[in-house]
């Protein structure tokens, strides 16, 4: 019998075209490399310290949810969330001047799932998506994954330079490109640890209104500042264009996967549509639990030790890698969130050194797994909220060495 030409053109187990044109993530490899070995220091993961957390009270809540509200908790739910949780976002937003109706926000799995849907709604192939840079990876692979072209736009301590930005915008209609968006990380960014000063966040939102763009406010950092102060978001200057993300992952804990969106109001109705189509809904059951935290006056003092943990874990490091890197290592000091952005001397290779490193027992990401143009070689993040202030010590102890050989 001839071959179906169905089979021999399109072999069943071929992926899309998009799928493998799509990036492979090296955060995500290191990530589970370093999760495979037993006893590695991990700076690579952004992951949280869940160590403070009241898991007592929480296994109480558990228990009361399930007892009492057992038919409704382990049932779908609405495909925007839960009511009461969503009152506990607004009210959460408010403290950075955003003011939404309950009925605007939509719940999801994390806000990793709500940059996917919000990029379903709005990318086109093509299109052209503005970054910072560095910027965070998981969502420049998402806008991969939509095939939209990725530019990253200069910037300083302050964040993205405004008339840089714009610039870049114009050079994009003039090549006959879609300009179509600008993400950002404004609070204590991933990986760079800047914040976005608040001249340039009322800048950034008015250019992207007079050039037609959309902008992503992804905002997962903004309550973990050391000294517990938060800064206006964009969204509130810019609320007709601003897609606003928040998430429940690093203020409590990732592992219940909640986060939320807030679209612009044109856009609310497809979104909740493609958030249907994705997910059905969010858990019901995770969403009561982080209702009942959220209830209860303690989550404030919790986030308020953290603020203080972190501050000291990042002291710890400090110290360390001004202690064992050689000399010309720089960086420039967070004032919250979970990273230090580190620039190591010429001669040293990030991307090549990283599997010597986790040989040795600490894992890092080079900066080349954050740029999407191979830039990168000379920096590393390291993330500083989930080591112990011991392992920092000796983790930092370590690569300073690794980097040392390598400059001898
Ligand atoms: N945005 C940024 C800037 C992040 O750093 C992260 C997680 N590292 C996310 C979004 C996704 O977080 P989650 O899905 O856990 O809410």
């Amino acid at each position: 019998m001839p071959p179906s030409p169905l089979t021999t053109s399109s072999p069943p187990l071929k992926v899309a075209d998009r799928v493998a044109s799509g990036p492979s993530s090296e955060v995500r490899q290191i990530f589970q490399t370093a999760l495979k070995r037993t006893g590695i220091i991990s700076f690579a993961n952004g992951s949280p310290y869940l160590g403070e957390l009241p898991f007592h009270q929480l296994a109480d809540d558990a228990h009361r949810i399930v007892t009492e509200f057992g038919s409704t908790a382990l049932q779908y739910g609405a495909s925007n969330g839960i009511p009461e949780l969503r009152r506990h976002i607004v009210d959460l937003m408010a403290i950075e001047g955003v003011a939404a109706d309950p009925e605007q926000v939509i719940v999801t799995a994390g806000s990793q799932q709500a940059l996917g849907f919000a990029a379903h709604a709005t990318i086109n192939p093509g299109d052209v998506v503005f970054a910072e840079s560095p910027s965070y990876a998981g969502a420049m692979a998402v806008f991969a994954a939509y095939e939209a072209e990725i530019v990253h736009v200069p910037g300083d301590r302050d964040g993205l330079i405004p008339a840089e930005f714009e610039c870049l915008v114009r050079v994009a209609w003039a090549a006959g490109k879609l300009p179509r968006m600008l993400y950002t990380v404004p609070n204590f960014q991933n990986p760079g640890g800047m914040n976005l000063s608040a001249e340039r966040r009322i800048l950034l939102g008015r250019i992207c209104q007079e050039q037609g763009l959309l902008l992503f406010e992804d905002n997962p950092y903004g309550l973990l500042g050391f000294d517990g102060a938060t800064m206006r978001a964009i969204q509130p200057d810019a609320p007709d264009i601003t897609f606003y993300f928040g998430s429940f992952s690093k203020m409590f804990a990732p592992g219940l996967r909640l986060g939320w969106l807030l679209a612009p109001e044109a856009l609310h109705q497809p979104l909740t549509d493609i958030a249907q189509t994705a997910a059905l809904n969010p858990s019901v059951f995770n969403q009561l639990l982080l209702t009942a935290y959220l209830d209860g006056p303690s989550w404030r003092d919790t986030l308020a030790r953290y603020r203080g943990l972190y501050r000291a874990k990042l002291e710890a490091l400090v110290g360390a890698l001004t202690e064992h890197m050689p000399a010309g290592t720089t960086w420039d000091l967070p004032a919250g969130g979970f990273y230090l952005w580190v620039t190591v001397p010429q001669g040293i290779d990030t991307h090549e050194l990283v599997h010597e490193a986790i040989e040795r027992g600490v894992a890092y990401v080079p900066g080349t797994a954050i740029y999407t143009n191979g830039a990168g070689r000379s920096e590393l993040r390291l993330s500083f909220c989930l080591p112990s202030v011991e392992e920092i010590r000796d983790g930092a102890a370590i690569l300073g060495r690794l980097f040392s050989e390598a400059l001898a």
